[in-house]
């Protein structure tokens, strides 16, 4: 019998597990239902492939993209693992094809999409093969409750009473307290299983929160100081990317947008480029999401806020799945505070989902708002508790807070002498004395606090009512045009002269990183060998019609160009080297490594 040790080693070529993988697997191994809830990057997928190598009979892997379980496949089969992909997209001669090796045993792991195992034809010829894991990916997809739920899902809750001999392994990269139990229960009813909950936290993705004003100057700022062009950028509405990613082409980087309204050829395609093509920045509603199977994105910026936690972790997550530095930056102001009260409230959702919904938006400001780690913050709301991380912006640049009781009295003051029924530009015209027509039509420059707060910028003062508005000194009346009202706190603070306290100093631009670099990555006197390891293995990754990560990782090419083997005994011993890809690939990088230590 081989063990899981040794195929770790021998077909992945991974010396040791990464945290929590070794639970995992021995769990699935013994035949325990298993919900796993495990950061982006730390290893799902060997979870259960590593078992259904192991394991006589098929694995189903039920993932809700085609891109994703074309990718999956073509990394088995590089690894020398016999695995298919049943989707729309494959002919039926492809289908009865892969039918018969299923029959015969020759299938370990079938990728499938979730709708086609709802189907009861499907169901039925399932039933009699010998269907030893039933593997769910993405498993939040399944929860009413989860930011991502995906009806094709729904089917899947019957399948423990399908296949009672099954084991059922959940999978996923975000869930909270919620959605776990929701998950479990649809899934899992009754049965006993075992919940994973692998911590969240992804030290290399390095995070910063700052005040928005022109967003695209400040991505190009950013875009500067990266430590490598390949990245995702979130925007909110279509026109948003497309517009984003013109402003990125002029300044001469290959930026291409991707949204739900594109053709799906073309989305297909910016997918396709973004995966196997180097220094390719995507700038993209959340439609580009799961399925970004790319373990090398350096940063994803959000130029407008997310919606929750949730959304954010999973958006964030696809940075640095290879553990080398990555960056996430949110750029966010008043403005897009109001339009996600809006897009809640306006909503056709029950009351009862309104009210999560919004629950969930003001932990995400508390975030946004923190004044101490970011990280600890965000980890906090996974339930997760830990130190301050020394790296984020908050760790870097801790803020300064200081009394402003008489700014925050002064713009309370005059919220309520309005009658609170305008929205923050008029009333930042009122404090900083500007004559518009509205003012003066409405005679508010005969108002006490007309031009007491001249001296500040205006900018500031965007940035406190968005803080009062995070504290819960300040609330939006949606129903009333996005005017500002106060809340019994903000009443507080007028009647009893209780003290605000915030930070006043600008965050606009994004706090400079000390260039710290990874130990992983390659030693400086290496780069020109990596260079050259990278263009072999984009070029056979060209002949082959797959993406450069599945022939190797970036962490296998700094492996090689640190270490050098110089034989295939010496190969093997590479990151990620196993069997299969030693005898394919060790014949060229030999080679290549050989040539450049004559030159
Ligand atoms: P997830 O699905 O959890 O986001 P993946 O399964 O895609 O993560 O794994 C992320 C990367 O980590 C992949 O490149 C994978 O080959 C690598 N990896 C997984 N397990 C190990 C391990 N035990 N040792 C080294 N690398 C690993
Ligand atoms: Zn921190």
């Amino acid at each position: 019998v081989t063990s899981v040790s040794q195929t770790l080693e021998d077909v992945f070529g991974f010396k040791s597990f990464r945290p929590g993988q070794e639970e995992v697997v021995g769990a699935l191994m013994a035949g325990d239902h298993v919900l796993a809830v495990m950061p982006t990057g730390g290893g799902k997928s060997l979870c259960y492939q590593l078992p259904a190598i192991l394991k006589h009979g098929i694995t189903i892997v039920v993932s809700p993209l085609i891109a994703l379980m074309q990718n999956q496949v073509a990394q088995m089969r590089a690894l020398g693992i016999a695995a298919e992909t049943v989707n729309s997209g494959r002919s039926r001669m492809d289908k009865a094809e892969i039918w018969r090796r299923m029959q015969d045993g020759s299938i370990r792991l079938l990728y499938l999409s979730p709708e086609l195992l709802a189907g009861e034809r499907v169901l039925r010829a399932f039933e009699r093969l010998p269907i030893e894991q039933i593997i769910v990916d993405e498993a939040h997809c399944i929860s009413q409750w989860g930011h991502d739920f995906r009806p094709e899902y729904s089917g899947l809750g019957d399948l423990r009473r399908r296949f009672p001999k099954a084991v059922i392994g959940a999978f996923t990269a975000t869930a909270d307290q919620t959605t776990r139990e929701d998950i479990r229960s649809r899934l899992f009813g009754e049965a006993p299983n075992r919940l994973f909950v692998q911590g969240f936290d992804r030290p290399n993705i390095k995070i910063a929160v700052a005040e928005k004003s022109r967003p695209e100057q400040q991505l190009l700022r950013l875009l500067k100081n990266e430590p490598g062009p390949q990245g995702i950028v979130y925007r909110l509405s279509r026109k948003k990317t497309e517009a984003t990613a013109e402003v990125l082409q002029h300044a001469g980087f290959k930026a291409l947008s991707y949204h739900a309204g594109l053709d799906s050829s073309v989305r297909e395609k910016v997918l396709d480029r973004f995966l196997s093509e180097p220094d390719v920045i995507v700038v993209a509603t959340i439609a580009f999401g799961m399925g970004i199977d790319k373990p090398d994105v350096r940063f994803v910026y959000h130029l407008d806020l997310p919606s929750n936690l949730e959304a954010y972790y999973q958006e964030i997550g696809r940075a640095g799945r290879d553990g080398l530095p990555a960056e996430a930056m949110l750029l966010y102001g008043f403005d897009d505070i109001r339009l996600r009260r809006m897009m809640i409230d306006g909503s056709e959702a029950s009351e009862d989902r309104k009210r999560v919904d919004r629950r969930r938006l003001d932990a995400l400001l508390a975030f946004t708002e923190a004044t101490s780690c970011r990280r600890q913050a965000l980890l906090g709301y996974f339930g997760e508790t830990s130190m301050p991380c020394g790296s984020c912006d908050r760790c870097l640049d801790p803020p300064v807070l200081k009394d402003v009781s008489d700014l925050a009295r002064a713009i309370f003051e005059t919220m309520q002498q309005t009658g609170m029924g305008f929205g923050q530009a008029h009333i930042l015209d009122i404090v900083r004395g500007e004559k518009t027509a509205k003012v003066t039509q409405r005679s508010h420059d005969r108002l006490a606090t007309f031009g007491v707060l001249k001296a500040h910028d205006r900018r500031v003062l965007q940035s406190a009512v968005r803080q009062f508005y995070a504290a819960h000194y300040v609330e939006v009346d949606i129903a009333g045009h996005g005017a500002l009202k106060l809340t019994d706190r903000g009443r507080a603070v007028l009647a009893d002269g209780a003290t605000v306290a915030l930070d006043l100093k600008a965050h606009a631009e994004p706090v400079k990183r000390p260039g710290r670099r990874s130990a992983a990555v390659a030693d400086p006197a290496n780069q020109q060998l990596l260079v050259r390891l990278k263009e072999l293995r984009l070029a056979l990754a060209k002949e082959r019609g797959v993406p450069a990560y599945v022939v190797f990782s970036d962490a296998s090419l700094i492996d090689m160009a640190n270490r050098r083997p110089r034989n295939e005994a010496e190969f093997m011993g590479m990151h990620g080297v196993g069997y299969k890809k030693c005898q394919e690939f060790a014949p060229p990088f030999l080679k290549a490594l050989a040539d450049y230590a004559q030159a």
